[in-house]
């Protein structure tokens, strides 16, 4: 079995969840875990939310109505009707998402944060997962707090692993395709919602991959794999098709925004491969 994450750049909006399908359809692995992101640049959005909370109460519904607004959007093109079951579900998690901020008691930021900025996800996993079923990929919709068992470090979470490996022995299933919430996990004195740090869904696909022994965890994105210097700033970069566990490491401390830094550990202790390949290339091999 193998792992794919998917960043929000790959589902910033509808015709991301359509490649997103169309990846699966081409790599065409029936037994997977796709992990995925919030949406585009969602996380940011929720993240005010949580600042407009504590700074300036008043502008909260105006920040959760461009959320709601962002992701209304995106379901409208994917679906052609507005009966369709998922509208109903995503408007739900906005309504749970706004009767907790009005509940809250907890003067904590961080908490508060791990409690709010999660729907980013919750939300993307519900969209893709209803749209990949409605164009007949079956798929199950996991709750990734179920199995991620961490500390109560809020917002940058440490994994109980003896327990999360447990949860996903016991919950994932081995066959066909599950999908599930990248950086968000639960913490196991009173199950409240944590995270695991901004960019963490690559941490959760190398936590699913070395928790199933999957053959391969594979990182979708933007470019054509690791390259040997940051795009956005040189012209001239060189695909790197290899390179070892440790100069990954050494990469992404050093702030290769490419991948998320305790991501390789685990899988380097069960000599997992890491792919990192182009969403919009799918058969290249990448790195
Ligand atoms: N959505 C979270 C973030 O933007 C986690 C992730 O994308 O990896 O940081
Ligand atoms: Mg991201």
């Amino acid at each position: 079995m193998k792992v794919f994450k998917f960043g929000g750049a790959s589902v910033k909006d509808a015709e991301g969840v359509k490649n997103l399908a169309q990846v699966l359809t081409t790599t065409g692995d029936k037994d997977l875990v796709v992990v995925i992101s919030a949406m585009g640049k969602m996380t940011n959005a929720f993240e005010q939310v949580v600042t407009n909370y504590f700074d300036t109460k008043s502008e909260v519904p105006s920040a959760l109505n461009e959320i709601v607004h962002f992701h209304h959007t995106i379901l409208k093109e994917l679906f052609t009707s507005e009966k369709h079951p998922v509208f109903l579900k995503v408007n739900q998690l906005i309504t749970e998402l706004s009767q907790l901020l009005d509940k809250n008691k907890s003067k904590q930021h961080p908490f508060v944060y791990d409690q709010v900025v999660p729907y980013g996800e919750l939300i993307s996993t519900c969209i893709v997962s209803a749209y990949l079923l409605e164009i007949g990929i079956e798929n199950t919709l996991l709750d990734a707090r179920d199995c991620i068992i961490t500390d109560t470090k809020y917002r940058d979470a440490n994994i109980q692993w003896e327990e999360t490996q447990q949860r996903i022995s016991e919950v994932v299933k081995k066959k066909g395709i599950t999908v599930t919430q990248g950086f968000i996990a639960s913490e196991n004195t009173h199950n409240f919602t944590t995270t695991l740090g901004r960019e963490g869904s690559d941490y959760t696909a190398a936590i699913f991959g070395y928790c199933l022994n999957a053959d391969t965890v594979t990182i979708w994105k933007d470019v054509p794999g690791v390259l040997n210097a940051d795009p956005r700033y040189f012209n001239k970069t060189t695909l790197l098709h290899h390179i070892s566990y440790k100069e990954a490491i050494e990469l992404a401390f050093y702030g290769a925004s490419v991948i998320h830094p305790k991501t390789l550990q685990p899988l380097q202790r069960k000599e997992i491969p890491l792919h990192v390949k182009s969403f919009y290339n799918p058969t290249a091999a990448g790195t």
